[in-house]
């Protein structure tokens, strides 16, 4: 346990990604303004010098031997200027992984663009894990995702054509009462036009403490029942 705390441990990771070796390239979130979420809120978003980074990859190197998977946390480290040479020096240090993988806002992926993301991929990445949570553009404002169904298709596109492999993940329940069948419906729209190698589910809860349960708690937001989701 105490060599687990002696580099910059990652909390959060996906869950497929347990049994990976977790390598935090930088803290927070960038946006951290969807409501439902409460993962970084009391971190304010910081990119760690390459220095510091190649450290943890050491250390981590050390603590994971023999690790077959590799994921670079927070939640979105691709915004950052060297994250090529982060993923190849995992890379250098992890010879036997077949797989490295991260989070990506879809905005992101967008803004990257298929060239940059194809270099990236050269580099090592594999995968990457993007919280869609709905394609309909009034349940994305309404959870102030700040990006929209046509960026999401874009990012994810990108994606795709760079040779990465795409998981989206679908927020069950996110449009609520009043957006119950255009969520579903536009979500799905969204996954066809960029066709995934990945759609996985997950359940939306309102959390306390977020700023989803204060829309809810006055009556902004009104949840669907466990059978509507
Ligand atoms: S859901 Fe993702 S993009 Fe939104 S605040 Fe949380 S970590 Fe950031």
């Amino acid at each position: 346990m105490i060599i687990m705390l002696d580099y910059d441990f990652p909390p959060y990771r996906p869950p497929n990604e347990a049994a990976s070796a977790l390598i935090r390239a930088s803290r927070g979130c960038p946006w951290n303004k969807c409501l439902f979420c409460t993962m970084y809120k009391t971190i304010k978003f910081k990119t760690k010098s390459i220095e510091e980074v190649k450290k943890d990859i050491d250390k981590a190197s050390d603590i994971y031997k023999g690790a077959k998977t590799v994921f670079i946390a927070d939640s979105d480290s691709l915004v950052m200027k060297d994250i090529e040479e982060i993923i190849q020096y995992i890379r250098q240090r992890f010879p036997d992984i077949d797989r490295l993988t991260t989070y990506a806002r879809a905005k992101t992926l967008m803004k990257l663009g298929e060239k940059r993301l194809k270099k990236i991929k050269k580099a090592g990445l594999t995968r990457v894990h993007v919280g869609l949570e709905s394609g309909d553009r009034q349940t994305l404002d309404c959870m102030q995702k700040g990006e929209t169904p046509e960026e999401m298709i874009a990012g994810g596109k990108a994606a795709r054509d760079a040779g990465l492999e795409l998981s989206f993940y679908l927020l069950i329940g996110a449009g609520g009462k009043d957006r119950l069948i255009e969520h579903a419906v536009e979500s799905a729209n969204v996954c066809n036009k960029v066709n995934p190698d990945f759609i996985r589910l997950r359940t939306l809860v309102v959390q306390q403490g977020s700023l989803l349960e204060e829309k809810k708690n006055s009556g902004k937001y009104k949840p669907t029942s466990p059978i509507e989701k």
